[in-house]
């Protein structure tokens, strides 16, 4: 406990030259204002960050008219559920006027009703780690529902009964499992109870509230304990039910591994990886390939004769089904397509033996991969999670030679620009045609030859070229 008051102090020090100085400006108004939430909880936690969070008894146009002339930029967050936010130097300011709101339980959207105390607008926050405030400036902390224990103890609690906060807001449960991967936090057992018997209740909630949450979720650093509580709880059954339905893969002769587990392991291992990105991680595509590579699995399982399975083309399946949920979830195109590329692309290695791959096939993987390219190294590397020592070292000795000639072959010719060598324009002076299909495909079988046989000259291409279109 003494620990959490010196990070608390010592974070309010740096904070202060801010917060001290809009205290200060609302009081002389005559209004609180509060650092609430997030921050308050970060600053326990002893971790730092610039996006403050308060809260205020002032109305959303006196809050404008406060900031006025105090920040450099201001802008509307949603001023019908009270919050602006504004920039002052590197401190990015929301403050939300008190609230206390009574919920239609069928409608998505909480009716917003101000409220008048700070006790009453903690009383609807999520969870007791978040439903602390230090009023400013003169920073008493409010702590009505043992935050600061519940904080010690390293444990979500709802303020209130969980069940009557899960039907107030179902979005709520997901948030609990977002809020154990980023903390590391456990879930109180009232709160797993709630969350099992309320799953459903998750049916009212957008798509796109859903999907920013599990995105925060999976690129949280203990993705792997959300994601559980996720399915013990059986909302996973409802928002991602690829993932549960791996659970299900071990057979009864327990002939191979878990697939469910061994997802998790790949989405761990992955994570180790992404620092090989240009952007390092948390990678939230990379990540998602990882957890969606199998899903393709379950469907394809097919027991032969002899006792062995097979999951023939759960590659592609897969890719279909990633595609379909991600769509559901309404993800960007761009997110999409790279996710579902990779889950396609993520067994082609395994073609690869033990470096049989023709310089073509390289080539081909290369352009397959276009530029997911340094995500599929990160996947296929992380999909091995054989505990013989031997096995896995070999295939990333495989993989490294794989990695090797790519870089051998791209320094000689520039690969990840493939074009054929020469262009439309030229084709179509060498065979006098004019626009149009012929020269599509034209250029089409000079891609193909460039990929099976490497850079050609001008003069090569040209032979080939009139070749091809003479014996067509
Ligand atoms: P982050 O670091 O991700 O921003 P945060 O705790 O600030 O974490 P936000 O989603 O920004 O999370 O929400 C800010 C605060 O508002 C939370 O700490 C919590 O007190 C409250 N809050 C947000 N969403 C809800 C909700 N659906 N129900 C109840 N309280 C909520
Ligand atoms: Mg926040």
């Amino acid at each position: 406990m003494a620990d959490v008051q010196r990070s608390v102090a010592t974070e309010l020090d740096r904070i202060a030259p801010v917060i001290d100085e809009l205290g200060r400006r609302f009081a002389e108004a005559g209004h609180e204002l509060a650092l609430v939430g997030g921050p308050v909880r970060d600053a326990m936690l002893g971790r730092h960050h610039n996006d403050l969070d308060l809260t205020t008894s002032a109305r959303p146009d006196e809050t404008e008219r406060l900031l006025k002339g105090w920040a450099e930029a201001i802008w509307d967050m949603g001023r019908a559920f009270g919050t602006i936010g504004c920039r002052k130097g590197e401190w990015l300011v929301e403050v939300t006027t008190y609230r206390s709101e009574s919920y239609d339980p069928t409608s998505r959207k909480p009716d917003v009703d101000f409220g008048d105390s700070l006790a009453g607008d903690l009383g609807r926050r999520d969870f007791t780690v978040n439903a602390m405030a230090v009023r400013v400036p003169g920073r008493e902390v409010e702590d009505p529902y043992g935050g600061i224990v519940d904080l010690a103890h390293r444990v979500l609690r709802t303020p209130g009964r969980p069940e009557d906060s899960f039907s107030d807001d179902p979005l709520r449960m997901m948030r609990a499992a977002r809020f154990v991967a980023q903390l590391g936090f456990t879930v109180d057992p009232s709160v797993v109870e709630a969350m099992r018997s309320m799953a459903g209740r998750i049916e009212i909630i957008s798509a796109e509230r859903v999907r920013d949450e599990l995105v925060k979720l999976v690129c949280a650093p203990y993705p792997r304990l959300g994601l559980t509580l996720l399915v013990d709880t059986g909302l996973a059954e409802l928002v991602l039910p690829e993932l549960p339905a791996l659970a299900l893969e071990r057979d009864e002769h327990h002939r191979h591994k878990d697939v469910y587990q061994h997802t998790l392991t790949v989405l761990e291992q992955a994570m180790d990886l992404e620092s090989r990105l240009p952007a390092g991680g948390p990678d939230f595509v990379a990540r998602f390939a990882a957890l969606m590579h199998d899903v393709g699995k379950p469907r394809t399982r097919r027991f032969l004769d002899d006792g062995t399975v097979t999951f023939h083309h759960h590659d592609v399946v897969g890719a279909k089904m990633t595609r379909k949920r991600m769509k559901a979830l309404r993800f960007s195109n761009d997110d999409i397509d790279a996710v579902s590329r990779l889950v396609e692309l993520h067994l082609r290695f395994h073609g690869y033996g033990s470096g049989e791959w023709t310089d073509s096939a390289v080539r081909r993987y290369v352009r397959d991969a276009g530029d997911q390219l340094e995500r599929l190294h990160i996947l296929t590397r992380a999909d091995s999670t054989t505990r013989n020592r031997r096995k896995a070292e070999r295939l990333q000795r495989t993989y490294d030679d794989l990695e090797e000639r790519i870089a051998r072959l791209a320094e000689q010719e520039e690969l990840d620009a493939i074009r054929p060598d020469i262009d439309g324009n030229q084709i179509m002076e060498i065979l006098g045609v004019g626009p149009g299909r012929e020269v599509g495909e034209a250029y089409r079988f000079l891609l193909e030859l460039r990929i099976d046989r490497g850079p050609l000259t001008p003069a090569e291409a040209e032979t080939a070229l009139r070749e091809w279109w003479a014996a067509r």
